[in-house]
């Protein structure tokens, strides 16, 4: 298992030592840059998917550092959310499958 906050350390630590000095709306602009950049590999076949989407999450790390969210634990909250969430199928007037998530009190 990985330590998030230990990488997000280093990762903070990194940008320290470069002198990078990014603010918070250009990292959510280099965060989507980098998930583009992942599409545009797949799509074209080419190798460096993986690298991309490492380069996501280090964006990603950077600004729960910033804004103070725990990625981690937010991440374990999120799948054990959708992991109770329940979907209803239905035909689209197409006949393929959707589902459509039944909303709840405590997940509106
Ligand atoms: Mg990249």
């Amino acid at each position: 298992m990985i330590d998030l906050k230990k990488l997000q350390k280093d990762i903070m630590d990194n940008r320290k030592e470069k002198g990078f000095n990014s603010d918070i709306t250009s990292d959510f602009c280099r965060a989507y840059e980098e998930l583009s950049e992942a599409f545009s590999k797949y799509n074209k076949n080419q190798p460096g998917v993986a690298e991309e989407f490492a380069d996501v999450v280090i964006f990603l790390l950077g600004m729960c550092d910033t804004l103070g969210y725990d990625l981690e634990k937010e991440l374990v909250a999120k799948v054990e959310k959708n992991k109770k969430r329940k979907y209803i199928k239905e035909k689209t007037p197409e006949g393929k499958d959707i589902f459509i998530r039944i909303k709840t009190n405590e997940d509106p």
